[in-house]
């Protein structure tokens, strides 16, 4: 596999507490850079820390008097000690929802919450790695941010360098909804359709990557990836942090590559290994939709191997067929006891609608996934609904808008009172 290197990866860089890359296959060490395979046996790299020295109650005040964003928890993130003086979109700190109304529809009692991400700058949880990446590519000095998408990191990404003074660069399918590619092509970056899947969008870029074409670009999600992924680790820090500092007994999160899903299991171990909450079992259940489904296909089969799927379904900013953090998703789903289910579009549909009618959160499709697999595994007994509950919304309801487009006017009447009573809405 191509490794690509502009800093030369044996500089001394200042990333923070991150110590070095390690394999997650075979546990390989070597120093922070821009790679992501394994030069013994190509498995992915990810960030190793040392954070020994910290002291736990200093550590947790610390972070309560930082900022109200990703930044509060930055000894804990691969990120130089100056971020606060470069101009970043700042993400995170977003709601935590206590969705009493949601809990008596499905019957929860123990505590509901909805993790609410579409209050990120660009309205999906993808402004969170992102902010990862561009540090990390400022280091490395890269000037070019691109990616391979399936919708939402197109627009982080190009918001993030728009901010950053960064060229971007950006690869996705080219049948999006029309409310990602817009988003992703208002910040005035480049925005490349590419005609196949998300699957043949990322294999193109891991050509571009070796190829001199792309050299010197910081692909966010390729080879500035270990960074990247670590910002998923500040949902599982702000859900705790939210809660008191408390692990949540159950949380669903949606799967596209899976990355999000690992990090917030690394994140709330790091707390459990640092103090800063109680060790105590938590179950992380995974969500995707029945139309690309891999991940809870193996679940499902027992199996260790995700077997690749071709996508087809609403939920496009989920449609990974072939995922490449799918078989450490099985593994968390397994240890915890949780599990991984998936829903129709259908279904996703309902789930929309329900949040929004119930809570006044109006999600994207990734969000009716999340809602719409909670609903099932409470009703197949595998969710307890007596016990604390975190769902994930990971994005905006007005960049799906199709999903929901029989949604419309009640009615259509006369400026008149008379119309209006003829109506029967008095
Ligand atoms: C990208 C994305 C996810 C999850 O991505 P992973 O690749 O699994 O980390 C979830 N929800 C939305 C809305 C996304 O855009």
């Amino acid at each position: 596999m191509a490794v690509q290197t502009v800093a030369s990866t044996t500089d001394s860089v200042n990333l923070g507490p991150a110590a070095a890359l390690s394999c997650r296959e075979c546990g390989h060490r070597v120093p922070l850079g821009p790679v992501f395979a394994c030069e013994e046996c190509f498995g992915p790299l990810e960030i190793a820390y040392d954070f020994s020295g910290y002291d736990t109650e200093e550590l947790r005040k610390r972070i309560e008097a930082g900022p109200a964003n990703i930044w509060r928890y930055a000894p804990l993130l691969p990120v130089p000690a100056d971020v606060a003086d470069k101009p970043n979109l700042n993400p995170g700190w977003t709601k935590l929802v206590k969705a009493d109304n949601l809990a008596r529809e499905l019957g929860v009692t123990g505590g509901l919450y909805v993790k609410d991400d579409s209050g990120n700058p660009t309205h999906s949880f993808k402004d969170r790695v992102v902010a990862q990446a561009l540090e990390a590519a400022r280091v490395f000095g890269f000037t070019t941010l691109s990616c391979s998408s399936t919708g939402n990191l197109a627009g982080a990404v190009g918001a993030a360098a728009a901010r950053a003074g960064f060229r971007s660069c950006v690869f996705i399918p080219h049948d999006l909804e029309q409310g990602k590619v817009v988003m992703a092509a208002v910040y005035g970056g480049e925005l490349i359709g590419i005609e196949g899947n998300y699957d043949d969008v990322n294999r193109f870029c891991s050509e571009l990557i070796g190829d001199p074409a792309g050299e010197g670009w910081g692909f966010v999600n390729v080879n500035l990836r270990p960074y990247y992924a670590e910002g998923s680790k500040t949902l599982a820090y702000e859900i705790a942090e939210q809660l008191g500092w408390r692990l949540p007994d159950q949380i669903v999160v949606p799967i596209a590559s899976g990355s999000q899903l690992t990090k917030i299991d690394k994140g709330l171990q790091e707390l459990i290994r640092l103090g800063l909450v109680e060790d105590r079992p938590y179950k992380i259940f995974g969500a995707q939709a029945e139309g690309c489904s891999p991940v809870s296909t193996a679940f499902k089969a027992g199996h260790d191997v995700v077997r690749p799927q071709k996508p087809d379904t609403i939920a496009k900013s989920l449609a990974i067929g072939n995922p490449a953090d799918g078989p450490y998703v099985l593994d968390i789903a397994r240890r915890t006891g949780g599990a991984v289910e998936d829903v129709t579009d259908e279904q996703i549909v309902d789930a929309i609608k329900l949040l929004a009618r119930t809570e006044g959160i109006f999600a994207e499709t990734a969000g009716g996934v999340t809602v719409g697999v909670t609903r099932k595994l409470i009703e197949s007994g595998v969710l307890d609904p007596t016990k604390t509950t975190v769902v994930l919304n990971t994005g905006d309801g007005l960049k799906t808008l199709d999903a929901v487009a029989g949604t419309g006017l009640t009615a259509t009447i006369r400026p008149t009172l008379d119309s209006f009573r003829e109506a029967g809405l008095a």
